[in-house]
């Protein structure tokens, strides 16, 4: 029954601007870092309304993903993601 509290615990893994480093919930403060490009398969963060539905929208429409919010992809701790196939170093 105890080790349900292990679980609990949320992971986290954000930019702390004070110290101008990442910090991950599980590794503290981390110099590395790895890339994981978006899983909602969005093109550089956005997606083509156009191509997807060309009679609702015009050419060059573009509808930024709601997922990666623009960016194309996520920043992730690299100790964490050191076996995380999709991860780039
Ligand atoms: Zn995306
Ligand atoms: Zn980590």
């Amino acid at each position: 029954m105890s080790d349900a509290q292990a679980e609990t615990k949320k992971y986290s893994f954000t930019f702390d601007k004070a110290k101008d480093t990442w910090v991950c919930s599980v590794h503290g403060a981390v110099d590395c870092t790895a890339w994981v490009p978006c899983w909602a398969g969005c093109a550089d963060g956005y997606f083509d309304s156009y191509e997807d539905d060309p009679i609702n929208n015009d050419e060059g429409d573009l509808e930024i993903c709601r997922e990666c919010r623009g960016e194309g992809g996520f920043v992730v701790c690299g100790e964490c993601n050191i076996e995380n196939p999709d991860a780039e170093f």
